[in-house]
């Protein structure tokens, strides 16, 4: 395993949304960023301060794209001074420029201006745990001509470190089509520890958690010499929504293991309550503070988890933002609902907000909804009520929980009853085994039972993974290929692994006189390939090639002659 660390790169941080990319911050378990520091950038020295709370320990900045004078560059590195002298445990590196080539400086002047930079600034500073980087082009001529040796001297005499871009299309390893991995290459040949300070794939069609699941596979795969990467981006501009880092993708991404040795310990954020993986959102969820119950126990007398479900089918219950606008309209039904049960008295309790603790994401992402020391109405069972943790799983009738969402419960499970809060055989229940109620539906067989019986873990490995669907497409790693969009619907409605096999192709473009265009998409499986007719009307968009006819046809020598 590689000792890559990892992080965001914090472009524009929008005064609404600060927090809320702390958040993100704290899920993917953070040890890096990168700032822009400009002060047009809207970037503040004390959310620098709010990043080493949550856990980054190693800080990239950089200044101007084109403007690396000492002058300049010492006027944006002033207002930041504080914060690094504070923190003497992070390690700051200022990084020179960002693709100059873009921004359409001279590189020459570039290369004189950063020059002068490093010879004369560290010493004006003073700070000599301050470390040094140059940011690289993104064209490989002008990388190289950055990097020469010549009678003015050379840039990496002065630097500690290099960094690059990387950006794709579908993938960080197809390269986007531009000159970003051999420029890659030619950092880490420097010898310098190479920091990725922007990197991201473009394919919008792409599902948020497999583009993240595309991120950490190149990562494994990384050129030794890569320290660190900063994903792109938090913050970013609202026109440019593709390369933004969204919860979905910190869930996944926080599950980046770095050395042990590079590892900082978890900080009380990232346990939160004893749970692994938590995502703070309770800030996000409407509240009612006139409401009830309004009370709170002490979390040692807590005990138990109820589970829960929606009741009706939520709507695209396997994508995580629709889940989570199904939480959003839980909290507002929640404290509409009038919970006296007894209809003859006309009393009105509303509810203070969302009634359940925890939710549970398709893509496994435990969100943190409520206080657990919070008591919530629910179930109507006192007291379990008052002490049981309360999960809720968002969907409905007969939909099924994703594989991802079961082992998110049953981890919540496993972390809150080994501290102390019950057993699993017996402080484990549906809501049912409390009330007569349907809930939680499916998952009464698909997790309580087996969890209580100590089966849970064998019965999710025992799901095949075909089962666990993400969004609209999967990728199989025994292959690595994608199965997206129609055709990941026919192959997973149609019979899955057992009759068409992995894929092994992605969605190709093959020459066919039939088609419109003369060009046809197809996706080759084990035991089929998959056509793709726009011109016909659903159900028969996607086809399956008549391989017995073609093979027949290949070798019947009688039907040589086209007729
Ligand atoms: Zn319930």
């Amino acid at each position: 395993m590689s000792g890559i660390l990892v992080g965001p790169a914090v472009i524009r941080a929008g005064e609404p949304d600060w927090e809320a990319n702390r958040a993100i911050v704290r899920a993917m378990r953070a040890e890096i960023a990168r700032v822009r520091t400009p002060i047009g950038f809207g970037f503040r020295p004390e959310r620098l301060t709010d990043l080493i709370t949550d856990g980054v320990r190693t800080v990239l900045l950089c200044g101007e794209d084109g403007d690396v004078t000492p002058e300049r560059t010492w006027q944006d590195l002033a207002r930041w001074l504080p914060v690094i002298d504070a923190h003497p445990e992070v390690r700051w590196i200022i990084e020179l420029g960002n693709e100059p080539d873009i921004a359409g400086v001279d590189i020459w002047r570039h290369r004189y201006d950063a020059l002068q930079t490093l010879r004369r600034l560290p010493q004006a500073l003073g700070r000599p745990q301050l470390q040094w980087a140059v940011s690289l082009p993104c064209n490989l001529a002008q990388t190289r001509d950055l990097l020469a040796r010549d009678e003015h001297g050379c840039i990496l005499d002065h630097v500690d470190a290099i960094c690059a871009h990387v950006y794709g299309w579908y993938d960080l390893g197809d390269g986007g089509g531009g000159d970003w991995l051999r420029i890659l290459d030619l950092a880490v040949d420097t010898g310098r520890p190479v920091f990725i300070s922007e990197a991201g794939i473009d394919d919008r069609a792409t599902p948020r958690p497999e583009k993240a699941r595309r991120y950490l596979r190149w990562l494994e795969t990384a050129p030794a010499g890569v320290a660190g990467v900063c994903f792109w981006g938090l913050g970013i501009w609202e026109d440019n929504p593709t390369y933004e880092l969204t919860m979905e993708m910190a869930y996944v991404l926080g599950r980046w293991e770095t050395t042990p040795e590079q590892r900082t310990p978890p900080t009380e954020e990232r346990m939160l309550y004893g749970i692994r993986g938590l995502i703070d959102r309770r800030g996000e969820l409407p509240r009612n503070p006139n409401g009830g119950p309004g009370t709170r126990v002490p979390l040692n007398q807590k005990r138990g988890v109820v589970i829960h479900y929606n009741g009706p089918e939520v709507p695209n219950h396997t994508d995580s933002a629709a889940a989570w606008r199904q939480v959003v309209n839980d909290a507002h039904y929640h404290i509409a609902k009038d919970w006296d049960e007894d209809p003859t008295n006309g009393r009105v309790l509303s509810g203070d907000g969302l009634m359940y603790h925890i939710a549970i994401g398709p893509a496994g992402e435990k969100w943190l909804c409520r206080d657990i020391e919070s008591v919530l109405w629910h179930c109507g069972a006192w007291p379990h009520n008052a002490t049981a943790l309360s999960i809720l799983v968002p969907l409905g009738g007969d939909q099924r929980a994703t594989r991802e969402q079961l082992i998110a419960l049953a981890e919540v499970c496993d972390d809150w009853l080994h501290q102390g809060r019950g057993t699993a055989a017996r402080d484990v229940w549906g809501h049912q085994e409390l009330q007569p109620t349907s809930c939680p539906g499916t998952l009464m067989t698909d997790f309580v039972l087996p969890y209580r019986a100590g089966t849970i873990w064998e019965e999710i490995h025992k799901r095949t993974k075909e089962e666990a669907t993400v969004a609209d497409g999967r990728f199989f790693p025994e292959t690595g290929h994608y199965v997206g969009h129609g055709f990941w619907e026919f192959w997973r409605d149609n019979g899955g692994l057992m009759i068409f096999g992995y894929p092994l192709t992605d969605e190709i473009e093959e020459p066919d006189p039939k088609a419109p265009g003369g060009r046809r998409v197809v996706q080759y499986f084990e035991r089929a390939v998959f056509e793709y007719h726009p011109e016909n009307d659903p159900p028969y968009r996607v086809l399956l090639r008549r391989l017995g006819a073609e093979a027949l046809a290949r070798n019947d020598p009688t039907n040589r002659n086209p007729f």
